[in-house]
């Protein structure tokens, strides 16, 4: 069995770390205010020990559509549930957070409007690898752009404080994401996949 994941991820790269927990700590007040995450359960997620089960309120409200309910088999985690939300601020101040299998297929730059298809790639390791947020360079017209600007396809994500909801077995309601980007104060952009 594979498992999905749906990130909401800032726009905004590198954020303080200081400044992303107390990021994280305000949206999972909020959600917890709105009932729509329950206490944290550990072992439950992947990438964190500790996950916050999703409540039967958030799949109405959150979500779109009617939802069957997820079964996850994991250990200490043999329950029906609805999903799982982890919220992480990276170690690192960089992070791309990608789509799992398949890689991009498109990726069109904001000042030309060209795809650069594949060459995106070296544009994400050109910033990996630069010593702050610096602009990319689009190979197609040499105008440079924060790289979060391309829309590709499938959306990736940048920002070291990332909202991971896990086996959510749907998609966000438009109304849900502008409400938390609301919430947060700064825009957000969603990365959907599997592992
Ligand atoms: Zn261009």
């Amino acid at each position: 069995m594979s498992d999905s994941f749906t990130i909401i991820v800032p726009e905004r790269v590198m954020i303080p770390e200081e400044e992303a927990h107390a990021l994280g700590k305000k949206m999972l007040s909020w959600l917890r205010e709105k009932a729509w995450v329950g206490n944290p359960l550990p072992g439950c997620i992947l990438t964190r020990e500790l996950g916050y089960r999703l409540t039967k309120n958030a799949a109405e409200i959150i979500l779109p559509e009617d939802l069957p309910l997820f079964s996850w088999v994991a250990d200490h985690c043999d329950q029906q549930v609805y999903g799982y939300l982890a919220i992480d601020v990276a170690d690192e101040l960089k992070v791309v957070h990608h789509s799992g299998q398949g890689g991009i297929t498109s990726a069109v730059c904001p000042a030309c409007g060209q795809d650069i298809g594949e060459q995106y790639y070296d544009l994400i390791e050109t910033w990996w690898n630069a010593e702050g947020d610096e602009n990319v360079i689009c190979p197609a017209c040499q105008q440079p752009s924060p790289l979060p600007a391309f829309r590709s396809d499938p959306v990736w994500g940048f920002s070291n404080l990332s909202f991971q909801f896990w086996n959510i077995n749907a998609r966000f309601s438009e109304n849900f994401l502008a409400a938390f980007a609301k919430e947060l104060g700064e825009p957000v952009r969603l990365v959907t996949g599997k592992v």
